[in-house]
């Protein structure tokens, strides 16, 4: 057991993805438009303008919060949080302080495939700052982002792992997608986090002052930056130098370490009061069940489903599960394969035998799918896919798959056509007819084959006669050769074995 435990904390600001900001009619899309282009009197914090709030953004924070199974505050207030800097035109920021949208909740993460259930203290809602640019000596302002709306979801310290809060943003970024909430892209800030860490000594109960990290732009960098401050914390504990005082610092990503930047305000500095231009924030009773009812199958749920419903191994729904869009495809894949296998056999939907059929195929069609789709169709996809590029429809997909389960076409050709149905879109029984690569399954070409390998070869026909059985394996390579793989290779060698005979 190490000798010192590990409590880590996180405070993350998630961007919503509503069309307009906050407490404006500002379009909410200022990251892809023109530096200060998409502002107003309202966000610019003029004198004498008004707040209002936005619904949908009130909206999407209630479907993260029930998502995060929080308490919902059926009234909640706005507070003013004041501190001056050029990126806050107004002077304060418009949050949620003593009465959040939301409190006590979870998430569960899986670390080394166990579950682990991380404590939420309160999701908000608030106003982004504008962003400073800067460049050279000068720093330059732009407050297109500035009232973009921001969900606040702050942690318990239930991290004893840097590794875990890593799986606990990616883990988030999950859920605000399949939520439509956020694309949640730590790259392009739209989640953003501050990674709260201190020590103690094993056993020991009391909290010590902690250290916050700032400027943690991608997953790599949480898990880095924590791990390098655990291990400089650890060698403060060894010399028996603990931090004394909460601080900040930032990871800086160059030198792959955190530097001291100043010690945190208090809540005292920021002076929070009410905001007078805003009445409390009423969620009504009606408003959380239709949050309830438009909730989405969440990830983990989703997995355990795959595995349950397709019997896929784990690993399997996991890689599945990480991006909706395959996820969904999948789903309607195995769909179309399904109604494939059926009229196949000549069954209704409904009957009871295509229900057994499915019983006895479904694990093995549902591993067929996820391998070629995982693996075959993922090395054909570049870095900067896009979903919407992609050709494959979940119909010629389940077409595809259907001729290879049905042996029409060997792996080789199998290969091939699913380049060609990517590149272009085709269907795949077009593209094996016009590449010539469907499997040649007719006895009497296959025979006119087989005659022929065995003319051409009449040292290792006699020896084969002489009962060297093992000699099948060269005739059914030459055969496979000169039908250019075609060849339907079990149908091959049994006429062999005849023919030679
Ligand atoms: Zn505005």
């Amino acid at each position: 057991m190490p000798k010192y435990e590990t409590i880590i904390g996180l405070e993350i600001h998630l961007q919503l993805k509503t069309k307009s900001k906050m407490f404006c009619s500002c379009s909410n899309d200022g990251e892809n438009q023109p530096p200060n282009t998409t502002i107003c009197p309202v966000c610019l914090g003029h004198p004498g303008t008004l707040p209002t709030v936005n619904e949908e953004a009130v909206k999407q924070g209630l479907s993260l919060a029930l998502a995060l199974h929080c308490q919902i505050n059926q009234q909640s207030k706005f507070d003013r949080k004041n501190y001056f800097y050029p990126d806050l035109p107004k002077g304060y920021q418009i949050s949620q302080f003593d009465v959040p949208l939301a409190h006590d909740g979870y998430l569960i993460i899986k670390t080394d495939h166990q579950k682990k259930r991380i404590r939420l203290e309160r999701v908000h809602l608030e106003e982004d700052a504008a962003k400073n640019i800067h460049q050279g000596n000068k720093t330059l302002v732009d407050f297109n982002r500035g009232g973009t709306p921001l969900a606040e979801i702050v942690t318990r310290p239930d991290f004893d792992q840097p590794t875990e809060a890593k799986q606990f943003l990616q883990q988030l970024r999950l859920i605000a997608r399949y939520l439509g909430v956020s694309d949640a892209d730590m790259e392009k800030g739209q989640l953003r986090c501050d990674a709260n860490i201190s020590l103690r000594p094993q056993g020991d109960q009391k909290l010590y002052p902690k250290t916050e990290i700032k400027n943690l732009n991608s997953f790599k960098a949480v898990e880095k930056a924590l791990e390098f401050e655990r291990q400089r914390q650890e060698k403060l504990w060894e010399q028996k130098k603990p931090p004394q005082l909460t601080s900040t610092r930032g990871w800086d990503e160059n030198r792959g370490e955190t530097v001291e930047q100043r010690t945190k305000e208090s809540f005292a500095d920021y002076r929070y009061f009410p905001e007078p231009d805003l009445p409390p924030l009423v969620i009504k009773e009606s408003l959380i069940n239709q949050a309830q009812s438009l909730m989405p199958e969440l990830p983990l749920e989703r997995e355990e489903r795959f595995i349950k419903e397709y019997g896929l191994l784990p690993p399997d729904a996991e890689v599945l599960i990480k991006q909706k869009n395959w996820a969904d495809y999948y789903e309607a894949v195995m769909s179309d394969f399904r109604a494939w296998l059926f009229k196949a056999n000549g069954l209704s939907e409904v009957s009871e035998q295509a229900a057994q059929l499915w019983q006895k195929h479904k694990a093995f069609l549902a591993k067929l799918a996820v391998n070629w789709i995982t693996t075959e169709v993922f090395r054909l996809i570049s870095k900067d896919f896009k979903w919407n590029d992609f050709k494959i429809t979940a119909e010629n997909m389940a077409e595809f798959l259907s001729l290879i389960y049905q042996k029409k076409i060997n792996s080789s050709a199998a290969q091939t056509i699913l380049k060609q149905m990517f590149a272009s879109g085709d269907d795949p029984s077009n593209i094996a007819e016009k590449l010539d690569l469907a499997q040649i399954d007719d006895v009497s070409t296959l025979e006119d084959l087989a005659t022929k390998v065995i003319m051409m070869h009449p040292d290792q026909a006699k020896q084969y006669r002489s009962g060297k059985e093992a000699l099948i394996k060269f005739f059914v390579g030459k055969l496979m050769q000169e039908s250019k793989g075609r060849a339907n290779p079990l149908a091959a060698e049994e006429i062999l074995r005849k023919k030679i005979k």
